[in-house]
């Protein structure tokens, strides 16, 4: 399985090495034969090609067998018409990967819960408000005159359907229940639209319960009692909201995995984004992409029946809730005192061990 790493802006290029330490060790105990490539995305991009999201890259990304996104910095980009490309928009619509999965699972003696919370958002990620003029038709922000600002969302009923399907197919593999979430009281023709895609393919899965909750409601809902979720659907901007609120109750962003999923190819990406404060010092915790990379196995493990591919995901999983039970094996942002590269040794090395 060929797996091209794209370290990206900020703390990527830390996160993403201690992450291919780890994938070195799954490989080598779980005979997986991955091999890796590098390419560049953001800053270093942008100096060397004068874009940010070369396409060369993208090209490069629809030839390989899943991809491990660096984060990427958005707010000191230059504009887009010189270059300043939103990597994660390109990657999501350009090659379809239209399927966010944001899970938020408490872990031992880690999260801001009275219960343990696992739940998975199911994030749309090709549509919705997300201003990108070259690519999503439909959406954007516009000005019609200097003092008024307009924006655009698009919800079409081919990308509720899908990532409604999406949802349900993952709660019939979990708890059995999605949350559709929504403010259709107010957007009553685009939350209208998604909640009617819903509820089509929500016939198709009667053993699974479908809940809906208006986005206000589901904050306090997330807060008080997390545990009743399961699976979350959403559109693009209130999934993305949801999710940090979601990340940070069960433990912090530094834990927050995520899979762009597309019907072909994955992207492996953490849920945070580049961590300016902190790149350089060897303080990130990488523990975000190194599941996003479980993930990645997971995914593929399913499409190709692969056992081997699901044990070497479950194994990142299970020593990741082994080491950070353990207070002095975390990195700062959870009051340990191990660095980036340390951690991800440690994860490594105990999957090599086989412990
Ligand atoms: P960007 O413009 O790239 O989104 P940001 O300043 O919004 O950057 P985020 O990465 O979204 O930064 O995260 C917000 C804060 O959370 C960071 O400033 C950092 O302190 C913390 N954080 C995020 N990811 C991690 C991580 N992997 N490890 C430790 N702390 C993190
Ligand atoms: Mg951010």
């Amino acid at each position: 399985m060929r797996i091209l790493i794209l370290p990206g802006d900020g703390i990527g290029e830390e996160i993403t090495a201690a992450t291919l330490t780890v994938l070195q060790a799954v490989s080598a105990r779980f005979d997986l034969g991955l091999t890796f490539e590098t390419a560049d995305i953001g800053f270093k991009a942008y100096d060397a090609t004068g874009s940010t999201c070369p396409p060369a890259v993208l090209s490069r990304a629809r030839e390989v067998d899943g991809v491990l996104l660096g984060p990427i910095s958005h707010l000191d980009y230059p504009p887009r018409e010189e270059g300043g490309v939103n990597v994660s928009a390109a990657f999501r619509v350009k090659l379809d990967l239209y399927a966010n999965v944001r899970p938020a699972r408490s872990r031992p003696g880690i999260g801001q819960t009275r219960t343990p919370m696992d739940l998975v958002i199911m994030r749309e990620a090709t549509e919705g408000f997300y201003p990108d003029r070259n690519m999503a038709v439909g959406s954007g922000e516009f000005m019609p005159t200097p003092d008024l600002a307009l924006s655009v969302r698009k919800v079409s009923a081919f990308a509720c359907e899908r990532i409604a399907r999406r949802a349900f197919e993952l709660a019939r593999k979990r708890r059995r229940k999605v949350t559709a979430v929504h403010k259709a009281n107010n957007f009553i023709l685009s939350d209208g639209l998604f909640l009617r895609e819903v509820r089509s393919v929500a016939t198709e899965f009667p053993d699974v319960e479908l809940e809906e909750v208006i986005i206000d409601a589901m904050c306090a809902h997330l807060v008080r009692d997390p545990a009743r979720f399961d699976v979350i659907c959403a559109t693009n901007f209130y999934a993305d909201i949801l999710s940090d609120l979601a990340s940070e109750l069960s433990g912090g962003l530094g834990l927050a995995g995520a899979i762009n999923a597309g019907d072909d190819l994955c992207a492996a990406q953490a849920q945070h984004g580049s961590a300016p404060d902190i790149a350089g010092r060897d303080q990130a915790n990488p523990t975000s992409l190194i599941l996003s990379a479980g993930m990645l196995l997971a995914w593929a493990g399913e499409r190709r029946q692969d056992p081997r591919l699901l044990a070497a995901a479950r194994a990142i999983e299970e020593t990741v809730d082994q080491t950070l039970a353990h207070p002095h094996l975390r990195t700062a942002d959870l009051g340990g005192p191990l660095g980036t590269r340390a951690f991800g040794q440690t994860i490594a090395d105990s999957i090599s061990l086989g412990s």
